[in-house]
């Protein structure tokens, strides 16, 4: 994923910034005092998946594959993050806003190794090749974003979390990370800034839903 990116390089945050962050506020009737979460902004464009990008993914994906078969299959080498049922909400929130920032050097590979496929293989045991072959080709989609992860397509990833490599399944972007360390149990209403390095792209705010009474 994009960590490192041309958007954390520049984030001394333009003072376009805060007043798009007072704006929000005001048009969603939020208090000074509710946080803001800057965020990446994607802005790819939606195109028709080349041909040349499938055979390039399947022949990535025929190579790792052969790499799995060779070793026995293996648990998750990273764990999933242990985050609240409400972070995880929030996060799920900001990537929307973001629109996957950090998958636009997926390219071809989708951050898939003999890992992921050694994971399948353990987590579902007989698993065969071909089976694999089937269940990532019938994930891809008619378009993606151009240059982006073959599997980028405008509702997110096309993939289940199932099919995702291990760093899929566990990165949350700086910006994101430090929210969540700072906020253990999220805010009850964030608002959520996407912004390009140049400009306020999109702002919509999360509001935490409230735990329902035993
Ligand atoms: S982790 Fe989420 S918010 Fe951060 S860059 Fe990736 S999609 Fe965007
Ligand atoms: S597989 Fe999904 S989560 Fe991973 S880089 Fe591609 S689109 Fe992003």
């Amino acid at each position: 994923m994009a960590a490192g990116s041309g958007y954390e390089r520049s984030m001394s945050l333009p003072d376009a910034i805060p007043a798009a962050i007072a704006a929000a506020r005001r048009r969603h009737g939020l208090a000074e005092t509710d946080p803001a979460l800057v965020l990446p902004a994607y802005q790819g464009r939606l195109a028709r998946l080349p041909a040349a990008r499938r055979r390039a993914f399947a022949r990535h994906l025929a190579a790792v594959i052969s790499e799995a078969f060779a070793a026995p299959a293996a648990p998750p080498l990273r764990p999933e993050p242990s985050v609240t049922p409400g972070a995880a909400a929030l996060a799920g929130a900001a990537c929307g806003c973001c629109r996957g920032h950090c998958c636009s050097r997926g390219g071809e590979h989708a951050y898939l190794d003999a890992d992921t496929i050694r994971r399948l293989r353990w987590v579902e045991s007989g698993l065969g090749r071909a089976a694999i072959l089937a269940r990532y080709r019938a994930a891809l989609g008619p378009e993606s974003y151009e240059g982006s992860c073959v599997f980028h397509g405008p509702a997110g990833c096309r993939l289940d979390r199932a099919l995702r490599s291990d760093l899929c399944n566990t990165f949350y972007c700086n910006e994101l990370k430090r929210f969540l360390r700072a906020h253990a149990e999220p805010p009850s209403r964030t608002v959520l800034l996407a912004h390009d390095g140049t400009q306020t792209r999109r702002a919509v705010v999360h509001r935490a839903s409230v735990a329902p009474r035993p």
